[in-house]
């Protein structure tokens, strides 16, 4: 049986595997990971803060030669990234290297740091001074990923980190923790000096261990709004700069005036890819006015051509669920719907002899305050709730606690601008169902999905984790050297 390294000070480091990790095509254990120890953490800790004693001074063309080199490595082996992901995330191939797309995006804007870093300049601003700022590094990143983006999550914040002169410990999924090590060693191939990126494996307990930990510096966090919630608050309490990023809910609305085919495709891509498992999936349709039997129509036949099987078979649209445990839960929404839902489509008749597998389910007549509703599903179950007008839908949409994204489809501009001014959602997309902002651009929900200010990647990204200093100049004659005991004037 496989057993997964850690990844500390440039090289793997063998352990007993504790954990399983599943291959959740088959539903066979595929590897083990192990549970880093106190005793790991602390020294893993220790020596990447040594680390950050020469990579905090590095060069900037330095450090952008390297991230130049792992955008080559990554496009190069993208190929053998992909495999890696299906076998323990289950998405299909061809998700895998989208995921993989996405995070190169955030290397190659974590290239421009050279520009990114640039400090401002004023010249007499009083008589002979002159001010000028620059920012620095933090220190050591605790980055903790979730399962459902493998490697695009640890890229989001790693490539921004290392760019802006911090080393990183990541802790990754211990679902399908692989990957990460790769992103080690592809990062050492690339010329990143050992220790400023450690990869280490472990649980909850790993986690607390970092958010308490004196030698870490910020936290950036990805996952469930419980979890995030946690986070924060414990990291926080430790003095730390933190960024947790939490679940979400996402509402597509469909106005009478769009075209219901393109909004029917839309729902099916965002509803079901990756079987659902993406934050800013959509899960609640919203229809608007009397266009619904309509949608829900088109949607269902789509929902009828969709291939659901092994990520690694190109014949299919999308895979198995992360765990056996999670297939139950998607499924009892279906086998046991809210009073008041109609089961459209019900994929829980699939077939499970092997794989967590869990056919497109499509629920009708869904409303707030059932489970349905409230809860993030996080499979592919796609809910339609149906409304009178357009001021209910921007209702519902802010009066649910989650706003991570969400999308418009209609044909009316004037409508589209009212409901990107008006909802109380991070990420929108007009006409486009998974609105995830280019990288020059920052990601990042609001309310329960986001707990922090800070914005992950792009311009947000580059602020977290760097600070200022302002630096106020002035080179005096000895002749004008005087006894002062006020405050300093400029005027
Ligand atoms: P999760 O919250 O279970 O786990 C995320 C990370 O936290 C893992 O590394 C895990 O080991 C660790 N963890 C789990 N329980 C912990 C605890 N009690 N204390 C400390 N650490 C703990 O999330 P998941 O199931 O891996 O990922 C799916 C969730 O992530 C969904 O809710 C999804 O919406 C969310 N997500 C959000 C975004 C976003 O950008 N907002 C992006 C991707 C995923």
């Amino acid at each position: 049986m496989r057993t997964i390294p850690h990844y500390i000070n440039g090289a793997t480091v063998s352990s007993t595997g504790e954990l399983p990790v599943f291959n959740p095509a088959t539903g066979e254990i595929d590897a083990r990971v192990p549970v880093a120890t106190s005793a790991l953490v602390d020294e893993t800790v220790a020596l990447a803060r040594g680390a950050w004693e020469s990579w905090r001074s590095s060069s900037l063309s330095q450090r952008t030669n390297i991230l130049f080199s792992l955008r080559h490595l990554l496009v190069q082996r993208t190929d053998e990234l992909a495999v890696l992901i299906t076998r323990e995330h289950g998405k299909t191939i061809a998700d895998a290297k989208g995921e993989i797309a996405r995070g190169l995006e955030n290397v190659e804007y974590a290239c421009g740091l050279t520009d990114h870093l640039k400090g401002d300049f004023s010249s007499q601003v009083a008589d002979g001074v002159d001010v000028h700022s620059f920012r620095e590094s933090l220190g050591l990143v605790a980055a903790i990923t979730p399962f459902n983006f493998p490697i695009m999550v640890p890229l989001w914040m790693a490539a921004t980190a290392l760019a802006t002169g911090n080393v990183v410990i990541l802790k990754p999924s211990e679902r399908d923790p692989s990957v990460s090590v790769r992103l080690g060693e592809l990062l050492a191939e690339a010329g990143l000096p050992a220790g400023v990126f450690n990869v280490l494996q472990g649980n909850a307990a790993t986690v607390t261990q970092l958010l308490e930990h004196p030698g870490v510096d910020a936290v950036s966090f990805v996952g469930s709004t419980p979890v995030a919630r946690h986070v924060y608050q414990v990291a926080t309490q430790h003095e730390k700069r933190v960024q947790a990023l939490g679940g979400a809910k996402n509402h597509m609305v469909v106005l009478p005036d769009a075209d219901l085919d393109v909004a029917a495709d839309a729902a099916i891509n965002a509803g079901f890819g990756a079987a659902g498992e993406r934050c800013m999936a959509i899960s609640v349709v919203v229809a608007v006015g009397d266009i619904a039997d309509e949608l829900v129509d088109r949607i269902a036949q789509r929902v009828d051509r969709l291939t659901v099987g092994p990520g690694d078979d190109p014949a299919s649209d999308f895979g198995p669920v992360i765990t056996e445990e999670h297939r139950r839960r998607v499924l009892s929404y279906v086998t046991t719907p809210d009073p008041g839902v109609v089961v459209v489509r019900d994929g829980s008749a699939m077939s499970t002899a092997s794989g967590f597998f869990v056919g497109a389910c499509l629920l009708d007549h869904v409303t707030p305050g059932t489970r349905t509703y409230d809860d993030e599903i996080f499979g592919p179950v796609l809910s339609v709730t149906r409304v009178a007008n357009f001021a209910a839908a921007v209702a519902l949409i802010n009066a649910n606690p989650y706003g991570n994204g969400t999308a418009i489809f209609t044909r009316d501009g004037n409508a589209a601008r009212l409901f990107s001014r008006q909802v109380s959602v991070g990420m929108i997309g007009v006409n486009v169902p998974i609105p995830v902002p280019v990288s020059s651009y920052s990601f990042g929900g609001w309310k329960s999905s986001l707990f922090g200010h800070s914005h992950m990647y792009g311009p947000e990204g580059i602020a977290f984790y760097s600070r200022a200093k302002v630096v106020t100049t002035r080179w005096p004659l000895a002749s004008e050297s005087q006894i002062d005991l006020g405050f300093p004037r400029t005027r």
